[in-house]
């Protein structure tokens, strides 16, 4: 027994009472307090309702018992696909390790691999095929290396906050590689349940008072959606941020694994285990439940989520190799990658802002607005501290926009929220929906008359 976060919770919360009261209802052995006030609550035969004899409130069964509801730790089981490289298969492969980074990598036995794709050491060393999932699905590179190189051209022109140590970086251009990125592709059912503490506020004048009514509601929220197909990245060496940055994805344009599909470029094995995978499959697939039930309470001043729960079924994992363009640089130590969807053309990357040029830039144009303003206001015959402050508040937001959309133009690599791209269309089925009144409350505050206010209103 969990009880609930509340905001004037009485000590000892919800306890256990050792005989049993009404018409052995599954919650009468569980002495319930009060949402109001905190006295204990008793079942009212003639209401059929929990009564608190303190204040007078009154609450449905069902409210109460969703209130107390145990926290389900329920997660989301998926079955990890086994199938490993045939023996012809394996026979059409060959086999590298990096001895730059120690990626391990494979193609088809033709071609012959000259440089990793991840840190361009050309000392890779052929290795044999053993163990290792097999891909069930590829994407085939639909980007060239031309359109690649032009992607990667452009984006070095107008960024104004790009450091100048990438500057040249365009000159490694004739050394983008191409790279299957191994992806484990999450198929589920997933359903969900969550509580929320919501409250309605009103607020009304009666004379010189301000009086502030809250009623108090219990809301609860059940209900399921499918995904298909969320792909998390199974590289070790690629950060997920660059991977989820590159979705998505048509996955309409898969063909089924083969040897021969590897031709002319190298694939990652997935070494990043399948439970890391699946827990931020389960992260992706929690946040888009959350969204989906929160969407459903509306109409409420406020909500808080009080308690949820997930879970999934029909779990499926399907391995897969994405196209992918990759440029790394090394700077200062540190290897910066640029990577290009080699479906889509989509660029992304882990280049950070430059400190310097971002406060010259944000300095430059606060200090533009705030002289700009102070002109205005001068020439209006406006100049006083009040106004001078609102100026520099103005000027101020100015050079942080301006620096926020200058760090946009960088393509930053980030997280994905949920899975909101993932979602089967219109699977989403809310099963559950209750809005259970609780109780209201009343404060009331005197109202300072202002000598210079206007009178009435
Ligand atoms: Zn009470
Ligand atoms: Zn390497």
């Amino acid at each position: 027994m969990t009880p609930g976060r509340k905001a004037k919770k009485p000590a000892g919360g919800a306890r256990l009472l050792n005989h049993t009261t009404k018409e052995g209802l599954s919650m009468s052995t569980v002495a319930y307090q009060c949402p109001c006030c905190g006295a204990p609550l008793e079942y009212g035969a003639q209401s059929g309702k929990l009564e608190c004899r303190a204040c007078s409130n009154s609450y449905e069964l069902d409210a109460i018992e969703a209130m107390h509801a145990s926290e389900e730790t329920g997660g989301i089981q998926f079955d990890m696909p086994t199938e490993s490289f045939g023996a012809q298969e394996a026979a059409q492969m060959q086999a590298y390790i990096c001895q730059g980074c120690g990626a391990e990598l494979m193609t088809e036995e033709t071609t012959t691999a000259t440089q990793c794709p991840y840190c361009g050491s050309p000392t890779i060393l052929p290795e044999r095929i053993e163990g290792g999932v097999k891909p069930e699905l590829v994407i085939p590179f639909t980007v060239s290396k031309e359109a690649a190189q032009q992607e990667f051209e452009t984006y070095f022109k107008g960024k104004k906050l790009l450091p100048n140590v990438f500057l040249n970086s365009r000159n490694r251009i004739a050394e983008m590689r191409r790279l299957y990125v191994p992806y484990w592709l999450f198929d589920c059912s997933a359903s969900g349940s969550a509580t929320y503490d919501a409250q309605k506020r009103r607020v009304r004048r009666e004379g010189d008072w301000e009086i502030t009514e809250t009623e108090h509601y219990l809301v609860s929220r059940s209900g399921a959606m499918d995904f298909s197909a969320i792909p998390v990245d199974g590289s070790e060496k690629l950060d997920n941020k660059i991977t989820e940055s590159l979705e998505p994805y048509d996955m309409s344009a898969a063909v089924a694994f083969a040897p021969a599909v590897l031709a002319g470029a190298l694939a990652d094995h997935a070494d990043v285990k399948s439970a890391d995978c699946e827990a931020r499959a389960r992260e992706r697939v929690q946040s888009s439940m959350e969204q989906a039930l929160r969407s459903t309470v509306t109409g409420y001043s406020t909500v808080n989520t009080r308690r949820q729960s997930f879970h999934a079924e029909g779990g499926k994992v399907t391995p897969v190799l994405m196209p992918v363009w990759l440029i790394t640089t090394v700077k200062e130590g540190t290897t910066y990658t640029f990577a290009i969807n080699g479906q889509t053309g989509k660029l992304t990357c882990d280049v950070p802002a430059d400190g310097k040029k971002s406060f010259l830039w944000g300095g430059g144009v606060f200090a533009g607005v705030f002289a700009l303003l102070c002109a205005l206001m001068a020439a209006a015959g406006m100049l006083a501290g009040g106004t001078l402050l609102i100026a520099a508040i103005i000027a101020l937001i100015a050079g942080v926009i301006t620096v926020s959309v200058l760090t946009g133009q960088l393509k930053q690599a980030a997280h994905a929220g949920g899975a909101g791209d993932y979602i089967v269309k219109d699977s989403f089925r809310l099963s559950g929906r209750k809005d259970y009144y609780l109780h209201t409350t009343r404060t009331r505050r005197k109202i300072e008359k202002k000598p210079d206010s206007q009178p009435g209103k």
